[in-house]
């Protein structure tokens, strides 16, 4: 397994970085996760665009230009030229002595891996999810490596046996622990703002814009979770789950069995389309 670490490409054992490293001692980076598939690297753009705005938004000074003319040559590196896979990818602030303040003149660390990967058939139904206070801070807007809020609300999930951890802020459904989330309610499509309590998934402005074309109406407002029980139908959207109907959510059952609400089977069909096209710019 291959490693990008810095400007090299290195084997996955010695892709070693220092224990003064930000990312390791403060979680001060930034990710990213897209994948490749036969017609090339699902939104390229949006994700590197994504990473980018990141970057600037918490003060690392680096440009993803490097990034994007490396992958290329590392995919080769890893024999996944052309393959499906999923490409991860992580900024950190650097090397250096352990204090709060950003240090200056310090190189970013740049890291990413590849692996194979077949994404989940389009089709994903039967999702189900508990309810978790969303504890996490207020800039879930910046898709920072500390991910300790995701990962223990996920593990609920875990524990419940069930797929996603969806987080309540206020009484408001906000987003899953690493998806966004939508419902249907009368024909509109309805889901959190894009502001600082979620991530603006590449996916979630994939599907407000399959709504666009087809003229689905959309609703960018947060949902209570005391208004679940009057909502159509759910689902979950992201770089791996892609469409995902929702079946249950906390104590609300939306199927008993395999059926899939009529606008998620549409908006799954016209995401599973773009899979065919080159999107990558
Ligand atoms: N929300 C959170 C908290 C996430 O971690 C992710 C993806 O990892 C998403 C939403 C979905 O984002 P995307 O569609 O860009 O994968």
């Amino acid at each position: 397994e291959k490693v990008y670490l810095n400007g090299k490409i290195v084997t996955a054992d010695n892709a070693k970085i220092s224990v003064f490293d930000r990312g390791f001692l403060f979680g001060d980076g930034i990710y990213e996760v897209m994948v490749q598939l036969e017609n090339g690297m699902f939104y390229k753009k949006a994700h590197l665009d994504r990473l980018q705005d990141n970057l600037d938004k918490i003060g690392i000074p680096y440009n993803v230009k490097e990034i994007d003319d490396n992958l290329d040559g590392f995919l080769h590196a890893a024999g996944l030229e052309g393959e499906s896979c999923l490409i991860y990818m992580q900024v950190t602030r650097g090397v250096a002595p352990r204090k709060h303040a950003y240090p200056k003149n310090v190189p970013p660390s740049v890291m990413m891996y590849a692996l194979p990967y077949n994404l989940p058939p389009i089709n994903l139904k039967n999702m189900k999810a508990v309810l978790e206070p969303d504890f996490r801070w207020h800039r879930c807007d910046i898709k920072s490596i500390s991910l300790l809020g995701n990962i223990m609300t996920n593990e609920t999930a875990m524990n419940a046996n069930t797929d996603e951890a969806v987080l309540v802020r206020n009484g408001m459904i906000s987003e899953g622990s690493h998806t966004n989330i939508f419902f249907v309610k009368d024909g509109n499509v309805i889901t959190h703002p894009a502001n600082e309590h979620i991530l603006n998934g590449i996916s979630r402005q994939i599907v407000i814009k399959l709504c666009r074309k087809l003229e689905i109406p959309v609703i960018e407002k947060p949902v209570a979770e005391n208004e679940i029980k009057n909502m159509d139908e759910a689902f979950f959207t992201g770089t791996t789950t892609q469409v995902a109907s929702i079946a249950q959510l906390g104590h609300h059952v939306f199927y008993e069995n395999d059926a899939i609400g009529e606008v998620t089977a549409r908006l799954q069909k016209a995401f599973a389309e773009l899979r065919k096209l080159d999107t990558s710019q």
